[in-house]
């Protein structure tokens, strides 16, 4: 049997002050944890139609059964309902937080209400404490907050810090949290919803043990993924270059998004490259808890704040999207200031692929004059000339300096429909796009994926294998319905989706059958299609629906490595992944 522990949901009610532990083995056991018990939460806590910035919002963290136990089961799952898109939100990030929460003793935390007061939370195992969090409130950078919490809660070692910075607290709809400084649940507007529930940072402490029954048996399925995981060269492109790898590839493929997909190939992609990176900036990997393989990649970069040799040296993580957003779509060949870019809205606490997709809508705007300087308050933004003027842009954003800039703040659909520009407004179902330009399974993936974004069904991957091994529309389709339900599977556990060549369905049941829980692979697959319609089923009832979804002109004029796509073949795979993932009943043409 697994330890017990899992089941337990702490439940925080700030509006009242109050906490609570309730039993959850009723959906724990059915779930397994992870997205499918957050989907679950998800659906008691959201009152249906509810502002996403209002108290009845809930924020839910789960983790999984492997949690603490087994490698690279090392993300928190993030529920609430996105300020961005206004239906379904999902984020997952790792750093320390699932084993905080796991160690702290509880498989999921549920965040209800709002405070009248700026709080932040500080839960030591079963201590829980909101406390004051006014001094830190109208801090601009989320690291500057992390720096001091390090220094007033205990757990050094042993915690997670969770903190917004001023977008958040501005309610930006794509504001991230920030966790240990380098990791994020960067998408979908999380730190939104703890602005509006005037919650700076959760701090979690974790130091209990997890039991284990049958060691032995653990100890063969352990060892036999950790062989793989650190002897074979499965995840090795992970630690060597890490995702800023694909930049050079699809740039020469012709899929890497430039200059707001005006172009899908960036003349000075080699300049950001992840070896280029690595060659002039890196300056080490770290990794999350439980992950032996650290492909958290941290540039060291200095800056002359003074005259007179006065420099301070920033360390600040890239990954491949932050690069594309806040490089080649905004036409910025420079390392050095791409890295500037990430360091600046990182700590500011915005998302990096939502706010250089809004920038580089805001600069072909402004160059087709359906704004002006008026709206920008005097800046000039254009490609790649000034990173300056994209800095000054972000923190605009961040604090709403005007109406234009509290347009951007609400994203690109809404900045877009009020100034014009909504043929080159770059979002899917309302979420700013990521750095693919591969072809359809890409671009129907971001339409149909709960998240809207390729973290949900990797169409980008299928694109790219069709270019190798041509396939039909149809082989695409069912390729991205499979994906996405072993991917709820692998999100359920919650295992990084780096190790998903590694945590192959079979092995995830020999692993969960160390831990006393016994499911075929069959019904594994059943319950990644369960979640894959609890998540349609939310997205329905709050309106979304991929056969009315705005598709913007861009994405068929600009070529992908598979041609130029047309409106009318996208529509008619949409309608394919319906009927393939069964979602007739609840998606209706
Ligand atoms: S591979 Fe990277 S993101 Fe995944 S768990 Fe390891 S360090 Fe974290």
């Amino acid at each position: 049997m697994t330890d017990p522990s899992i089941y337990n949901v702490l439940y925080i009610d700030l509006t009242e002050g109050k906490h609570e532990v309730q039993e959850r083995r009723d959906l724990f056991e059915k779930y397994l944890g992870g997205a499918g018990v957050a989907v679950k939460l998800l659906e008691e806590e959201c009152p249906k139609g509810v502002d996403p910035l209002s108290p009845e919002n809930p924020i839910i963290f789960t983790v999984g059964p492997l949690t603490g136990l087994f490698p690279l089961a090392s993300k928190t799952v993030a529920m609430f309902k996105s300020p961005l898109t206004r239906n379904f939100g999902e984020s997952h990030a790792g750093g320390r937080s699932a084993a905080a929460i796991r160690f702290a003793g509880y498989g999921a935390i549920v965040i209800r209400g709002a405070s009248r007061n700026p709080v932040y939370i500080s839960i030591v195992n079963d201590k829980v404490k909101i406390k004051d969090a006014t001094t830190l409130w109208g801090m601009r950078s989320s690291y500057a907050v992390g720096r001091v919490l390090r220094e007033v809660e205990p757990g050094a070692g042993k915690r997670t810090i969770m903190r917004i910075g001023m977008a958040g607290e501005n309610l930006v709809r794509y504001a991230n949290v920030v966790v240990e400084s380098y990791r994020h649940f960067g998408r979908l507007g999380l730190g939104a919803v703890f602005g509006s529930k005037k919650l700076k940072a959760i701090v979690i402490v974790g130091t209990r043990s997890v039991k284990i029954d049958d060691v032995k048996a653990y100890t063969k399925v352990y060892e036999e993924i950790y062989k793989e995981v650190t002897e074979t060269g499965v995840m090795s492109k992970y630690h060597v270059l890490g995702t800023s790898e694909n930049v050079l590839p699809l740039n020469m493929l012709g899929a890497l998004p430039t200059r707001n997909l005006m172009q899908a190939r960036f003349e000075l992609a080699e300049n950001i490259s992840g070896e280029t990176l690595a060659e002039k900036y890196l300056a080490k990997k770290i990794a999350c808890t439980h992950c032996p393989i650290g492909c958290i990649h941290l540039a060291s970069l200095r800056i002359a704040f003074a005259p007179g040799h006065e420099y301070e040296t920033l360390i600040i993580p890239y990954d491949y999207e932050p690069i594309y957003a806040l490089g080649s779509m905004l036409g910025i060949g420079s390392a050095g200031d791409v890295l500037r870019l990430i360091e600046k809205i990182e700590g500011l606490g915005l998302d990096a692929i939502s706010t250089g997709v809004v920038m580089a809508w805001a600069t072909e705007a402004y160059q087709r004059g359906l704004i002006t300087e008026r709206e920008t308050m005097r800046l000039r933004p254009n490609w790649g000339e000034d990173v300056e003027v994209y800095i000054r842009m972000a923190e605009r954003i961040a604090r709403r300096a005007n109406e234009f800039y509290s347009a951007l703040a609400d994203g690109v659909e809404a900045a877009a429909s009020k100034y014009g520009g909504l043929d080159f407004a770059l979002t899917c179902g309302g979420n700013e796009i990521p750095g693919y330009h591969t072809g359809p399974a890409a671009l129907v993936g971001f339409i149909t994926g709960p998240r809207n974004s390729h973290l949900d069904s990797a169409g980008y991957s299928i694109d790219q294998k069709a270019l190798v091994k041509p396939m039909s529309d149809e082989e695409m389709i069912k390729q991205l319905v499979e994906e996405e339900r072993v991917r709820n599977v692998l999100t359920s556990l919650v295992i990084c989706l780096f190790a998903r060549g590694i945590y192959k369905l079979d092995r995830v049941s020999r692993a969960l059958e160390t831990l006393g829980i016994r499911r075929s692979l069959e019904e594994l697959m059943q319950l990644g299609a369960e979640i894959q319609r609890a998540k349609a089923s939310f997205k329905a009832r709050e309106g979304f629906n991929p056969y009315n979804v705005r598709i913007a002109k861009r994405f068929f004029e600009t070529p992908t490595p598979q041609g130029r796509l047309t409106e009318e073949r996208i529509m008619r795979m949409i309608s394919m992944y319906i009927d393939a993932a069964d979602l007739k009943d609840i998606y209706r043409a």
